[in-house]
């Protein structure tokens, strides 16, 4: 039998290549398992539902936070609320599987509190350039969001020091497989402040 595993939580500022770097883990790690959250923004063009995020409504959201059926969630940029379902996470961990979440940071810690055993690895950008020239080569938002978006970055930045390892992004593939052998990695995790 398989004990339990251990959640290892993905975060980093905006744009940085989170999602990508998921993606990447989502088709060539099969055996990592990858929590879909749910969000109240609206779909992109290619995203799935059920795949990349459950898209829900307000009240929908409303019930599932009333229900004490979100491990975390925040609101990000101001703009939507994201959260992670608590139940196929507890399954997944249950079960031995290696699992990740993809969130941000404010949801980084409300899971370093509720689960402090969890491995927290930040993805940062390989320069402040970089992530810029990212943020707005994207062309995805209009510029009240980008602001909204660059401003988070700088705080999350920063944050860099609260989490157990730090994972650059200069190539997703490198960085994923990096990621991945870390979950891997047997070592004990170093104690944070
Ligand atoms: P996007 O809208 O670009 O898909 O994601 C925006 C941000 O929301 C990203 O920084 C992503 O990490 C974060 N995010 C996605 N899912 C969750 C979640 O379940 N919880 C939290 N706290 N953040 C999330």
């Amino acid at each position: 039998m398989t004990g339990r595993s251990r959640l290892t939580v993905l975060a980093g500022p905006t744009a940085v290549g989170k999602g990508t770097v998921a993606g990447y883990v989502r088709e060539h790690h099969p055996e990592v398992w990858l929590s879909v959250s749910v969000t109240t923004r609206r779909p992109r063009p290619g995203e799935a539902d059920g795949v990349h995020y459950h898209f829900v409504d307000d009240a929908e959201f409303d019930r599932m936070v009333d229900e004490g059926e979100l491990l975390e969630w925040a609101v990000v940029h101001g703009l939507a609320r994201y959260g992670t379902p608590r139940r196929p996470v507890e399954e997944a961990l249950t079960a031995g599987r290696p699992a990740l979440l993809e969130i941000d940071l404010q949801g980084a810690r409300q899971v370093r509190d509720s689960m402090p055993d969890a491995f927290f690895v930040f993805l940062a950008p390989p320069t402040w350039e970089e992530l810029v020239r990212r943020l707005v080569g994207r062309g995805t938002e209009e510029e009240p969001e980008r602001e909204a978006r660059l401003g988070t970055a700088r705080v999350e930045l920063a944050a860099a020091a609260e989490f157990d390892v730090v994972v650059l992004n200069d190539d997703v593939r490198r960085a994923a497989e990096e990621l991945v052998s870390l979950m891997r990695s047997p070592e004990p995790i170093a104690k944070r402040d």
